[in-house]
């Protein structure tokens, strides 16, 4: 076993951690207050070659691999979790092609997102259902040389700048999914609403409406009715990323409470000295240490070319749930400091909560880890 990161890696680290201090952390507040998409910083990691991080350079990608990937999410939502999660959700959609796309498709599709030309998005969740696939309404119907969409997504993140869409849709005449790349530009793509969320604010999760969206058959990613494998693979490694995630915003909360406590005072001394304040610390940071090799075994993993379903699932399930309990005690060390809209712990604590939801909500992941031990 071989824990240290290499030259590559560490020089990556560094650099996303430079970006994620200098350009990030001094702009996470006012995304959070205001909700507004950062588009300007979303240009300016693509420029820097952060949005095609894990991908061959012959694909417009960095070739830094899934740990390169990892380690560099992990310093940008230490700044801002809504900043990581946008590379991580254009992520999805450059997995679902590069795993499953045609050379064609690589090409033309997934070299653009790579570079930072285009931003791309997932679309599976709809009103009724954002677990079970068995309940997705939007269909297909063939038309013409391609398909013809009709439904409604709901929490499509970005939704109002994508470029690009990995969207699923049930086949018409037949009881499984299909996986289509969908040009947000094209007739018939609307965006009904962009949704208030508690956390992850400037995500622009949103509604969006289908009617009559044509798409051609070149679109179409994978084989016919492939569409649940695709998503379930494509899936695990933004779950992997929301597993990281975590690990940022909890680490983030850690170094907060840790400044807090050496300059807060109580007993005519530092809270740092007293054992109710170390405890919760040493609880922190143990838990944090765990979630991070928990992701990054993960990421390793994905770089020998491994399905990471299971594991993803439990870097997800663990990792947030340290998140959460993290962002928690940060809350209580903070004191009423901590509920101050002004102080970035609680827009910690709401952001931590997002993980436990989005991208898979823990039961289900629960659900998955219980089948493999099962099976
Ligand atoms: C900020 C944000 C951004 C998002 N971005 C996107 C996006 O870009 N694209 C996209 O497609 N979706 C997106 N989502 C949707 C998100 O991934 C789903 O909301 C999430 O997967 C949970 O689905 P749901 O809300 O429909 O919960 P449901 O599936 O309705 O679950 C509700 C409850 O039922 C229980 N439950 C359901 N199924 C099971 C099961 N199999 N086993 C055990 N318990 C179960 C759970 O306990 C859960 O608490 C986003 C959501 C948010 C909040």
């Amino acid at each position: 076993m071989d824990f240290s990161l290499n030259e590559q890696e560490k020089m990556l680290q560094n650099l996303a951690k430079d970006f994620a201090e200098k350009q990030v952390a001094p702009r996470a507040a006012e995304i959070d207050r205001t909700g507004e998409f950062p588009l300007d910083l979303v240009e300016e990691m693509g420029k820097r070659g952060f949005r095609g991080l894990p991908y061959p350079v012959e694909y417009g990608g960095g070739g830094a691999g899934y740990v390169g990937f990892i380690l560099t999410l992990e310093q940008i939502c230490r700044a801002s979790m809504t900043v990581g999660a946008i590379v991580s959700v254009n992520t999805v959609s450059e997995e679902g092609i590069f795993r499953f796309g045609n050379e064609e498709q690589k090409k033309r599709l997934l070299t653009p997102l790579a570079k930072g030309e285009l931003l791309g998005g997932i679309g599976f969740t709809e009103p009724d259902t954002g677990s079970d696939p068995r309940m997705v309404k939007t269909v297909a119907r063939r038309s013409g040389k391609g398909w013809v969409i009709n439904g409604q997504k709901i929490f499509m993140s970005m939704a109002s700048l994508l470029d690009l869409v990995l969207l699923f849709a049930r086949r018409e005449d037949a009881d499984d999914l299909n996986a289509f790349i969908v040009e947000s530009k094209s007739k018939g793509f609307a965006v009904q609403e962009v949704l208030e969320t508690m956390g992850l604010r400037g995500l622009g999760a949103s509604i969006v409406n289908l009617d009559d969206v044509y798409v051609p058959q070149g679109n179409l990613i994978g084989k016919e009715g492939q569409g649940f494998d695709i998503l379930l693979d494509a899936i695990s490694v933004e779950r992997m990323s929301v597993a990281v995630q975590a690990v940022g915003v909890a680490q983030a909360a850690l170094d907060l409470s840790i400044d807090y406590a050496k300059q807060r005072q109580a007993q005519g001394r530092p809270i740092a000295r007293m054992q109710a304040i170390q405890q919760p610390l040493a609880e922190m940071a143990s838990r944090i240490e765990a979630a991070r090799w928990l992701v990054y075994r993960t990421a390793f993993l994905r770089d020998q070319g491994q399905d990471i379903q299971y594991e993803s699932s439990m870097a997800k399930l663990f990792a947030s749930q340290v998140a959460v309990e993290v962002t928690r005690l940060a809350m209580q060390i903070h004191g009423a400091y901590g509920t101050m809209k002004s102080l970035p712990v609680e827009r910690l604590y709401r952001d931590a909560k997002m993980t436990e939801i989005y991208v898979g909500i823990s039961e289900v992941h629960r659900s998955i880890i219980a089948n493999k031990l099962l099976r």
